[in-house]
């Protein structure tokens, strides 16, 4: 019976193995065909000033719309694209279309700032790099209008590489951004070496604003921030006490659903017809 039971157990946990393979594989297969068949779309979640509200910027995020399965979370897919070739051709197009849309979006707002997501595979190509700064030339956008978002660990598997490859990514042009802060990395002396701009602090500290505030791990990292001249972004805001919080400790810069949810490219270039913003005095 023992035997007979393990055997089962075996052929169980092959068969999750073989599960999670096939599901890979099916990933890769679909993003492929999905690139050459145009199921992918971007979605823009606002960046605002949190003080007033005025929109500063939107982060670009990935949409696939699997012709079968319906919608499918970049948090699923570009994990396993990452470990593939398929990361450089599906990180070029979103930098064509975000480059193609910041185009529009600084004509109706001068000084708006889109940000994209680079995976520690891509942000170590100098492929990629040169694409990017390519795309940026072709296009004439303007010196600081585009952002680059990292999270640490793709930062820290690559440390030493990695002052060199931020640097050569900010003689091009690009603002440097540390992407769900917090979650990655435990010290903090690594930022000190790097050449970058800001810190988006990742939204499960915000959500853990309630009640002690000043005594909160976020607050921690706004103060740290600030101390290293870098900005904060605080992701994740969704009440109105929590954007309130963060006004209080000096965040500036907050994106969550309680602000603006991630929209169609159409929907934002309505948001900013409606209510322009004038650029901010340098
Ligand atoms: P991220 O870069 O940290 O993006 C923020 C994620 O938080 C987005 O999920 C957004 O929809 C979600 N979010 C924003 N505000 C709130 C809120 O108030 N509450 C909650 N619960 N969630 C909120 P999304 O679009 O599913 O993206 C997931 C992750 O996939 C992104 O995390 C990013 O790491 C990755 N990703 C998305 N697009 C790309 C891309 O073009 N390239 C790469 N390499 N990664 C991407
Ligand atoms: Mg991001
Ligand atoms: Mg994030
Ligand atoms: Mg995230």
């Amino acid at each position: 019976a023992a035997k007979q039971s393990g055997r089962n157990q075996y052929t169980f946990f092959s068969m999750q193995m073989n599960q999670a393979l096939q599901q890979r594989i099916d990933i890769l297969q679909g993003v492929r065909t999905s690139l050459e068949q145009g199921h992918f779309h971007l979605e823009y979640q606002p960046v605002v000033d949190l003080s007033n509200g005025n929109i500063r910027g939107a982060e670009a995020l990935l949409r696939w719309q699997h012709p079968e399965r319906g919608p499918i979370s970049p948090a699923l897919f570009i994990p396993i694209i990452e470990e593939s070739d398929l990361i450089e051709p599906v990180t070029r197009w979103v930098a064509r279309q975000a480059t193609a849309d910041l185009l529009t979006l600084q004509a109706l707002q001068p000084g708006f700032v889109v940000s994209i997501n680079i995976s520690g595979a891509a942000l170590h190509q100098g492929s990629t790099r040169d694409f990017l700064t390519e795309l940026k030339h072709s296009r004439q956008l303007p010196d600081h209008c585009l952002s680059i978002e990292l999270t640490e660990t793709s930062m820290i598997r690559h440390l030493d590489d990695c002052r060199q490859t931020l640097t050569q990514w900010k003689a091009a042009g690009m603002n440097i951004w540390i992407d769900d802060f917090g979650t990655g990395y435990s010290s903090l002396s690594y930022l000190h070496q790097l050449p970058i701009d800001g810190i988006k602090i990742d939204r499960s500290f915000i959500r853990e604003l309630r009640t002690d505030n000043e005594t909160s791990l976020a607050a921690t990292m706004i103060t740290m921030a600030h101390s290293m001249s870098l900005q904060v972004v605080a992701e994740g805001i969704e009440t109105e006490h929590q954007r309130r919080c963060l006004v209080d400790l000096g965040a500036g810069l907050g994106q969550g659903f309680g602000l603006h949810r991630p929209m169609r490219f159409a929907a934002l270039e309505q948001l900013l017809e409606a209510a322009p913003v004038p650029t901010p005095a340098p």
